[in-house]
């Protein structure tokens, strides 16, 4: 079943999430999540929608000021979270090791995890791209292995916020190079929008999306949902 991801960055407080989740009516056959902010979690968590977080901790608990471990998502009923996505990676000091000790400490306390993943412009110019790609993914896979509740999102940074997408040939190159490296579902992120999910959902070993700007507005989310929904 395809999974489609709403990453909501620094958008949308409790009241706005609230708004967002009483309206929104993801049709079956895929699976949505929504990955809101911290602080508005619960209230994602009143609805029936599946909530998982945009980053965790390795540690149960501890002198880590502004973080939120595993077993405190857990107890409010939060189903997963993304690590590494590139914005943490570029602006918080996020490191391949602090991205793989996330993505293992979630795992072990039960919790899914979408690992993120992806080259820049000047990586993929200069032919780096496996290379870079073969780097991040092995750090994940040895902390974590093929674990049953990890996806990977390959998300080209040079396609993120930018309305710049990948092809659908070169997602599928993409996703076919990170599955030769570890064997777990690949979502796809980067400028996804209702006008190019169809294609690039299509595509060979395309098993998601993660979303950032187009997953806010209930509309076009819910486009991008039934572009998937009627590949399934
Ligand atoms: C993301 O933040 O994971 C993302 C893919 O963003 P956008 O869809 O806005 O490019």
């Amino acid at each position: 079943m395809m999974l489609i991801a709403g990453n909501w960055k620094m958008f949308k407080g409790p009241r706005e999430t609230r708004e967002f989740c009483a309206v929104f009516e993801p049709p079956g056959g895929i699976e949505a999540v929504l990955c809101p902010p911290f602080v508005s979690l619960t209230a994602a968590l009143e609805s029936e929608h599946t909530v998982f977080a945009q980053n965790v901790h390795w540690a149960d608990e501890g002198a880590f000021t502004g973080e939120i471990s595993a077993p405190m998502l857990r107890e409010v009923g939060v189903a997963g979270a993304i690590v590494g996505h590139s914005e943490r990676r570029q602006y918080f000091g996020e490191t391949d090791e602090t991205v793989a000790r996330r993505a293992a400490a979630a795992l072990g306390h039960g919790l899914r995890v979408i690992a993120c993943v992806g080259e820049s412009l000047e990586e993929r110019e200069s032919g780096q791209m496996e290379l870079v790609l073969r780097v991040q993914i092995e750090a994940i896979a040895e902390a974590t292995g093929p674990h049953d509740r990890l996806v990977i999102a390959y998300e080209p940074v040079w396609a993120i916020g930018t309305g710049l997408t990948a092809s659908a040939e070169q997602a599928r190159e993409a996703h076919a190079f990170v599955k030769s490296i570890l064997d777990v579902p690949v979502l796809y992120g980067g400028s996804l929008k209702p006008e190019n999910a169809g294609e690039l959902l299509d595509e060979d070993g395309v098993d998601g999306a993660l979303i950032g700007g187009a997953s806010l507005d209930v509309e076009s989310f819910t486009a991008i949902c039934q572009a998937a929904a009627s590949l399934s």
